[in-house]
């Protein structure tokens, strides 16, 4: 049954919506959201808040412009904002901070994308006519890069501490932020209680077909919400992407540990193979490193597609798989006895 079929391993954004989720579309209570009028998003507004411990949230189409909206909404032209050198934000997000925002990003070198509180001290410029102003701290939680990387309470606590003592503010970047809080056994509010505003994917694990939502406190969501409408982002019946998004977060978030299951099988059986050498997933990202075969990335995912098995590579040696809904431990199975195959 599996012959023809691929293992798309690519995304966790390849998650389609359930059919509960296309089912709420229909049946959505619509208004005009611009207006603050659509009563489907307001719900799912003041569900994120109330998930996340804060005040406010606000839907947004994505959540490259989550990110973005809260940056903008926290800093102004010129101000200073510290971020790993391998942040999401940093590498995959087109320059948007600087392009749009003006801010000027310090990249600090983290380990597995976390970098320590005196790697953040050190940085932090003090008051001088020649400095721009030290403004945010962006952190992010599970960590893309470091393949899904879990950043622990008491790491983040760390970091706050002195962003606090700095009169900075601090972003989180949480797209996979329920697979973090799945993966410590913990909630998501108790995760981000000190961190200022926090982005999340309805997209991704979460299968919602689009959006993320911004939480934090009233008054900033108040200028997110005008810092949206800037960049085209204000949308009009717009329950339609709420719909979903709400089962995303009631429903959807509760089943992220059968994704890291999937992810250890998979890192399991690789590590099996001659010449690779795989480390336990913390989440749904397994990160392999092809350079003891002579594979780079590309090559590596050129060789998976062969047999059906999709991937992507980071860069370097490095090839990238992501567990997600609909990629079951028989479908590990089967992928790994497809690269068994061709590697042996
Ligand atoms: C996917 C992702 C984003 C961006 O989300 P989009 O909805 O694709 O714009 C931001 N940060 C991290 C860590 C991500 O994995």
């Amino acid at each position: 049954m599996y012959e023809n079929k691929k293992i798309d391993l690519r995304s966790d954004t390849k998650t389609l919506p359930t059919e509960e989720m296309l089912n709420s579309i229909l049946e959505a209570e619509l208004g005009d959201d611009v207006f603050g009028e659509d009563p489907t998003v307001n719900r799912l507004e003041e569900l994120a808040a109330k998930k996340f411990g804060k005040e406010a949230g606000l839907l947004v189409t994505s959540g490259t412009q989550g990110n973005l909206i809260a940056i903008l909404s926290q800093t102004l032209p010129g101000d200073e904002v510290f971020l790993d050198s391998q942040a999401h934000i940093y590498y995959y997000e087109v320059g948007a901070i600087s392009a749009i925002g003006g801010v000027t990003t310090r990249t600090i070198d983290g380990v597995d994308g976390y970098f320590t509180s005196e790697q953040l001290e050190g940085a932090i410029r003090y008051e001088d006519i020649h400095f721009p102003v030290s403004k945010l701290v962006s952190l992010e939680n599970t960590f893309n890069r470091a393949g899904g990387k879990v950043i622990t309470k008491k790491q983040l606590d760390a970091i706050t501490d002195v962003a606090v003592d700095n009169n900075l503010k601090v972003h989180l970047d949480g797209a996979r932020i329920f697979n973090a809080a799945t993966a410590l056994n913990t909630t998501v509010d108790k995760l981000t209680e000190n961190i200022d505003t926090v982005q999340f994917c309805l997209s991704k694990g979460l299968s919602a077909p689009v959006g993320s939502v911004v939480v934090g406190d009233e008054e900033t969501i108040k200028i997110a919400r005008k810092k949206r409408k800037i960049l085209g982002g204000g949308m009009r019946q717009a329950g339609i992407i709420a719909a979903p998004g709400i089962i995303a977060i009631e429903k959807m978030s509760k089943r992220l540990h059968e994704d890291h299951a999937t992810a250890k099988q998979l890192a399991i059986g690789l590590n099996e193979f001659q010449g690779l050498n795989v480390k336990d997933p913390d989440s749904n990202i397994v990160m392999v490193d092809f350079s003891e075969l002579g594979l780079t990335g590309t090559e590596a995912v050129s060789k998976l597609a062969s047999v059906g098995v999709l991937s992507g590579s980071p860069g370097g040696n490095k090839v990238r798989f992501v567990t997600y809904r609909h990629i079951s431990q028989d479908d590990i199975t089967e992928a790994l006895d497809r690269l068994e195959k061709m590697f042996v």
